[in-house]
């Protein structure tokens, strides 16, 4: 779980969430956090779950921290909380299985179908909710057409375009965006009392997304990026057939974690618009969303686009 200082930026998301708990047991409508990647959609989630099923009042962003409630969640085995992700599953999809459960295993029908054990709400959080086959998402639908009072559905996605709009239709959307680095260094010092150079620095680095930047508060995760930023480096100045090799395994690394090459081509595309080479910048942007989205041959696309950055470059210089 992150940090416990954590509420989300943007203050209309903040009020609107936060007014579910001024009055005790009220319904909260089923919900959809979207919006691009790292802009605070799922640390919201845990942190608005938490302070809901926290016993103690008057509620604060991620609960009280010490009641019993909080301990479990902290724990990650609060009986009336479902995290539903892809990752665990074969093809990286949420399953019909995931949403109906069977013995073995919990899924979001038969968990909501249960009273509340330990608060007065069952949470289900659903992680990149487009990864939802069609099948899952017309077996989710029945869930959310006729809710449970004490049922809290959260949707989370970065590409809310490929669920189905009968979904879309019975939830309510809260879109996630950048904040000025300015409220982002504000908030920084403020939440997590870092000196203003410091926030000043993270903000910057964060381009402006909550989520990249409360990661960037985290030394080991700043270690973690300085490396994957030399490997950068490292690959674009090589020669093409060693290039060839290394992106070789890199792939072969992605199988296990996908977001290796992510961060890497998030990293690239970042130092590129900062350097203003917006033509190349789109090429990787486009990219990744065709890596993320379909079954291309990875190897491939990256060695032509390692190609055309050559390219550009030579003609620029
Ligand atoms: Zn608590």
């Amino acid at each position: 779980m992150p940090n416990s200082q954590f509420f989300p930026p943007n203050k209309f998301i903040k009020k609107f969430l936060e007014k579910f708990w001024e009055r005790p047991n009220s319904l909260v409508p089923s919900l959809l956090f979207w919006g691009e990647k790292s802009t605070g959609k799922t640390t919201t989630a845990y942190y608005f779950a938490q302070a809901l099923l926290c016993s103690k009042s008057p509620k604060v962003w991620g609960g009280c921290g010490k009641c019993d409630s909080c301990q479990m969640f902290r724990k990650n085995v609060h009986p009336d909380l479902l995290i539903v992700k892809s990752e665990n599953s074969e093809h990286n999809t949420i399953s019909i299985k995931d949403i109906r459960g069977d013995e073995e295993q919990e899924g979001v029908i038969n968990f909501l179908s249960y009273h509340p054990q330990l608060s007065s709400y069952r949470v289900v959080i659903i992680e990149e909710s487009e990864r939802m086959t069609l099948e899952a998402q017309n077996a989710f639908l029945k869930t959310l057409e006729e809710p449970n009072p004490y049922a809290v559905i959260i949707l989370i996605s970065h590409h809310p375009q490929k669920l189905l709009p009968t979904i879309l239709s019975r939830v309510i959307s809260l879109r996630f965006t950048r904040v000025s680095t300015a409220a982002i260094k504000k908030y920084l010092m403020k939440q997590f009392s870092l000196p203003e150079k410091e926030a000043e620095n993270i903000a910057v680095e964060s381009g402006g997304r909550i989520g990249e930047a409360i990661r960037l508060t985290d030394k080991s995760y700043q270690k973690e990026r300085e490396s994957k930023k030399k490997i950068l480096k490292d690959i674009l100045s090589q020669p093409f057939f060693q290039q060839s090799i290394i992106i070789e395994k890199i792939i072969k690394e992605s199988q296990e974690n996908p977001s290796n090459l992510n961060e890497l081509l998030t990293l690239w595309l970042r130092m590129l618009i900062k350097n203003k080479k917006f033509v190349l910048a789109k090429m990787i942007f486009q990219a990744y969303e065709t890596i993320n989205s379909s079954n291309v041959n990875k190897q491939l696309l990256l060695e032509n686009i390692l190609l055309q950055y050559k390219y550009e470059l030579s003609r620029n210089n």
